[in-house]
């Protein structure tokens, strides 16, 4: 990124981090589940309203311990977006289940919740709805197809922390919901994640995956008086180190996202006649959904047009990037019977989409080169 005038993304920094991290050295808990954790769930917990919080070490960790406790079988299905993030769906084939890729919507780019229930067959366990840049899905009838066929939902919300679909918070819909705090997302601590269990009947389960099948956090509470082997797990906690690097970005949640909601308003404003002028098409918002604010992007007219742009902003040392392939049409895709056609909208708008430099620490002279960037592209036919 070092070539770049204008980087495509630079992790979020508060300036509290290193004091934190000291203060956990100085605390001499540095492994998981130290005060920095605790306070990261509480934290979590009492904000989003969420009965139960846990930080894992990524959100596709979290995914994968989703995946464990809905204990899928080889056979049973999971619905997925085809447009989304290869961890979202690669935590359920690991448990050997088959992925039934779900086009997305031609406005919001979310699951397209019209198509939904025809893909529900007798083996559908689970929907993982993305809501992606952070805009809601439409979670009333996705939640109502889930109940209908009694599916668990569960919310791939890497990019949705903070925003709210009519009034309620994101990743408080699902039974269960992860979240990402990789570099590339609103809050960071370089690699990391969380669970959000909303249905309690998962907690005691998902406290002993996360603890290598052991009943170490029932021991720590006293509950039993040792702790022992009891199922299946892994480790999937983080150094109190990352949570405290964590907290220092959570206490400031709202600073960040003010910062990131001017960004992206900036963006919006200043693109919108050029955009009509152009054919080219703005991110859509429902007027019942608050965005989180994750990232600002434009779908172009064309995948020739947007080689050209990306080239053209290169050479002015400004970082554009696309975002997702096809997972259906990916080599494991096609294992699972992906085929072309499949999946219309995702196709076209994988080809066409295009994500803007949104950091935290951009300015406004950085801002203003990537939009006269955009203002000088004239190669459009
Ligand atoms: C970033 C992201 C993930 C994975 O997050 P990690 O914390 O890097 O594992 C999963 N799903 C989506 C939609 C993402 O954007």
């Amino acid at each position: 990124m070092a070539d770049y005038k204008v980087p495509f993304n630079l992790p979020t920094m508060t300036g509290s981090e290193l004091a934190y991290i000291q203060r956990s050295l100085a605390n001499g808990h540095v492994s998981g589940d130290g005060t920095f954790t605790k306070q990261c769930h509480a934290f979590l917990e009492e904000l989003l309203g969420v009965p139960r919080v846990l930080l894992t070490t990524s959100c596709t960790h979290a995914l994968e311990m989703a995946a464990l406790l809905l204990d899928l079988q080889p056979g049973d299905e999971v619905i997925v977006p085809s447009f989304t993030f290869v961890s979202t769906v690669n935590a359920f084939a690991l448990r050997g289940a088959t992925p039934i890729f779900a086009d997305v919507r031609p406005d919001t780019l979310n699951l397209d919740e019209s198509k939904l229930e025809s893909l529900i067959t007798s083996r559908t366990r689970a929907i993982v709805p993305v809501h992606y840049a952070g805009v809601a899905c439409e979670m009333d009838d996705i939640l109502a197809i889930a109940k209908r066929y009694n599916i668990h939902v569960i919310e791939d919300n890497a990019h949705g922390l903070f925003g709210k679909y009519k009034g309620r918070w994101l990743g408080t819909l699902g039974s269960l919901a992860t979240q990402s705090f990789h570099e590339t997302k609103n809050i960071t601590c370089g690699e990391g994640g969380a669970l959000l269990i909303n249905d309690a009947w998962f907690t005691e389960r998902a406290e002993i995956l996360r603890e290598k099948g052991t009943n170490r956090s029932r021991f720590f509470r006293g509950q039993v008086d040792k702790y022992t082997w009891v199922d299946i797990g892994s480790s999937y906690l983080p150094s109190d180190m990352l949570a405290a690097f964590l907290l220092a970005q959570l206490e400031r949640w709202t600073e960040i996202q003010e910062v990131r909601a001017r960004i992206w308003r900036r963006y919006d404003q200043a693109l919108a006649d050029w955009a009509d002028e152009h054919r080219v098409q703005r991110p859509t918002i429902p007027v019942h959904v608050e965005q989180a604010y994750h990232m600002y992007y434009i779908l172009l007219p064309s995948l020739e047009v947007r080689t050209r742009l990306i080239a053209f902003l290169k050479a002015r040392g400004i970082q554009s990037v696309f975002h997702y392939l096809p997972l259906h049409l990916s080599d494991m895709g096609k294992r699972y019977g992906g085929q072309v056609g499949q999946a219309p909208v995702t196709e076209s708008v994988s080809d066409r989409l295009l994500r803007l430099p949104f950091y935290n620490s951009m300015t406004e002279a950085e801002q203003q080169a990537v939009i006269e960037g955009l203002y000088a592209f004239t190669d459009w036919t």
